[in-house]
């Protein structure tokens, strides 16, 4: 997961930030999905590497994500608040994190990341 991550910076659109970010989630039943960031001149606009792989995966059927592996150079690509909340609707069951920054990797989980997420109970 960490090299498909790895790999998928090289299709990273960030013209403004120069920070290419790649990641890969997997789902529960191991099928991989690589995303990377796509930023845009209204910044706000910008789609982080995470949710790019994310819906990629829930627009082909995918509905858990059991880990996410996310892989930048120059700095601990960390989710933001924002793809920490996306993850955390497909983790039912928790998902590991693993970060990498050139040859650093770090392994964490969602729920340490983000706590207290929001939910809303739904049949
Ligand atoms: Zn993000």
């Amino acid at each position: 997961m960490v090299r498909i991550a790895r790999d998928a910076r090289a299709n990273a659109y960030a013209p403004y930030s120069n920070y290419s970010v790649g990641a890969c989630v997997r789902t529960d039943d191991g099928r991989l999905y690589a995303g990377c960031n796509v930023e845009n001149a209204s910044f706000g606009m910008t789609i982080c590497a995470e949710r790019t792989a994310v819906v990629k995966a829930v627009s082909e059927g995918a509905r858990r994500f059991t880990a996410i592996a996310v892989a930048a150079e120059g700095a601990m690509p960390y989710p933001c608040g924002a793809c920490r909340q996306v993850l955390s609707e497909f983790a039912d069951g928790g998902m590991i994190v693993w970060i990498t920054d050139g040859d650093a990797i770090e392994r964490t989980e969602l729920g340490a990341l983000l706590p207290y997420n929001f939910i809303i109970n739904h049949q």
